[in-house]
């Protein structure tokens, strides 16, 4: 049996899609390990008028696609309470006070109360605020409050956000979830970077000539169209995921492996993150938009087609760029990223491609104009793993070299956004483990990278969309960006399996 935690959730938004797909079968799974026993409690709150029975059933529901023993499901279900909740209205923050110390001393709980924001990002500051006012946090034990994303659409949003939440919250009592930023993604660079001599000993500007990140999806914008249309790309995904990974990859070795320790270099390295100007937002940045194709017999197609999306809408499904941070370890060195919707495959990965030689001395004799490149692949979704692409002699007479890589791969075990991943961050909160969690720091500077482009964007007309076909890498500019610059990108699956 696990150490068992001891915690009161209350989660707003209760009968929301979150609620019932990931968090209710990943309370589930805990309490089937044993993280949850006898002393926990959940109160749901959302607006319908629902009875204790009918909440519990919907819990039981939701998790039938984990085949539970009825008898364990219906035991779990017996700790979930309902309450019909207005978040704007005073009075039902009393009644959830008084529901709270009432289970608190039914379940025992110590005090610990873990608040679960699963509703519209608008209500956040609402509900923080009347958590305070109206006295539902406890200081005998702990208060933490978990926050969906997005947090905030530009760096002004955010910054409204954060200080509502933070006139009730300590920064260190605030979980802000990137669900993208599973421990496994930070473990899986952080172990090939630290964990190997070779390797981090060459990590820098001297050795590396540039650092490519892909994060591309097979899938369109498919039901999510009402959302992504006030999102798209560059928010969806740069301002939080990528530049997550760059993150990892850009910051300088932790003291040690510790939650505390990871964040401090993290913030330490986006201080560095160069906020370009207008001018080189307009340079560096390219972005694309879905057009129909037929791919695998299968016609696909445009976004603008998709439910809820504007018929010219101007919304980007694809974004590639160049970040660069400007300290002594990577001045120099682009870091160039690349995501969005359609394209040939979905994968996440990081092509780390070294600095040629001085000199290629075996010209002379096999002709061949350049060594291939040596790169460091690794890879996160949907395998984990690394590759190591060095050169080597091909067999046969003569002189000639050919690419021979060292790999090392395994299917990953958690793919973002499921109950498997819901699971490990819920075990985090109750821990305190703050790793996969965003702090305000790297947000607010991640909002400023982001708005220049943004604001670029906004500013001026977009390019002609569609401009990219589904199933293809993305638009020609993405290609011409890094040709520019005398460079390509590695992973490329339209062409080989080059995976
Ligand atoms: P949803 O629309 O399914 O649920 C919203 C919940 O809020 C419902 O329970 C509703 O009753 C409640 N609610 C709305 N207005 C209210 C009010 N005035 N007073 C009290 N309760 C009110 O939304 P969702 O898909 O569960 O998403 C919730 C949050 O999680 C959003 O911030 C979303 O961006 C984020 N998120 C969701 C998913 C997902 O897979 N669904 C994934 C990542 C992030």
């Amino acid at each position: 049996m696990q150490d068992e935690k001891v915690a009161l959730f209350i989660i707003f938004g209760g009968s929301g899609d979150l609620a019932r797909r990931k968090l209710y079968p990943s309370l589930f799974r805990l309490y089937q390990k044993g993280y949850l026993q006898k002393h926990f409690a959940v109160i749901g709150t959302a607006r319908r008028p629902w009875s204790n029975d009918y909440y519990q059933q919907i819990v039981f529901d939701s998790l039938a696609s984990l085949n539970p023993d009825a008898e364990q499901a219906k035991e779990f279900a017996s700790h979930f309470y309902y309450q019909s909740h207005d978040v704007t209205n005073t009075e039902h923050y009393v009644v959830l006070r008084e529901l709270a110390q009432k289970l608190d001393t039914q379940y025992q709980l110590a005090g610990n109360r873990i608040f679960y924001m699963a509703m519209s990002p608008r209500f956040f500051g609402t509900i923080a605020g009347h958590l305070k006012s109206e006295d539902v946090l406890d200081d005998r034990g702990f208060n933490r409050l978990v926050i969906e994303k997005p947090f905030g659409h530009d760096f002004a949003s955010a910054q409204v956000l954060n200080e509502d939440i933070r006139a009730s919250f300590a920064e260190n009592q605030i979980y802000r979830i990137d669900h993208y930023l599973g421990k496994e993604m930070v473990q899986n660079i952080s172990a090939i970077r630290f964990g190997n001599n070779i390797i981090e000993s060459l990590w820098n500007n001297r050795y590396i000539d540039n650092i490519q990140i892909t994060l591309s999806e097979a899938l369109g914008v498919e039901e999510r169209g009402g959302y992504y249309e006030n999102s798209g790309a560059l928010r969806d995904m740069v301002q939080n995921h990528i530049s997550q990974i760059a993150t990892l990859l850009a910051m300088e070795p932790p003291v040690s492996f510790d939650a505390a320790d990871i964040r401090s270099e993290k913030i330490k390295v986006l201080r560095s993150l160069h906020i370009g100007t207008p001018e080189e937002a307009r340079q560096d940045f390219v972005r694309g938009q879905y057009g129909a194709a037929t791919v695998a017999g299968e016609a696909l197609d445009n976004y603008r087609d998709a439910a809820q999306v504007a018929p010219e809408s101007k919304t980007e499904t694809f974004v590639a760029g160049k970040m660069t941070f400007e300290n002594y370890r990577w001045a120099g060195v682009p870091f160039y990223i690349r995501t969005g919707k359609r394209l040939a495959k979905k994968a996440t990965r990081v092509d780390v491609v070294f600095k040629q030689l001085p000199m290629n001395i075996f010209q002379s004799v096999n002709k061949q104009d350049n060594l291939a490149e040596n790169v460091l692949t690794i890879y996160i979704e949907p395998t984990e793993g690394f590759t190591l692409q060095l050169n080597a002699k091909r067999v046969g007479q003569g002189f000639a070299t050919r690419p021979a890589a060292l790999t090392f791969r395994h299917s990953s075990e958690a793919a973002t956004n499921t109950p498997e991943a819901y699971e490990r961050l819920l075990l985090d909160i109750l821990n305190g483990d703050s790793t996969n969690f965003t702090h305000w720091d790297e947000l607010a500077q991640t909002w400023r990278f982001a708005d220049v482009i943004e604001k670029v964007w906004a500013s001026e007309p977009a390019p002609d969309f569609p401009n990219y076909l589904s199933g293809s890498m993305g638009p020609a500019c993405a290609d011409e960006l890094l040709a520019r610059d005398g460079r390509h990108w590695v992973y490329d699956p339209t062409q080989t399996d080059c995976e």
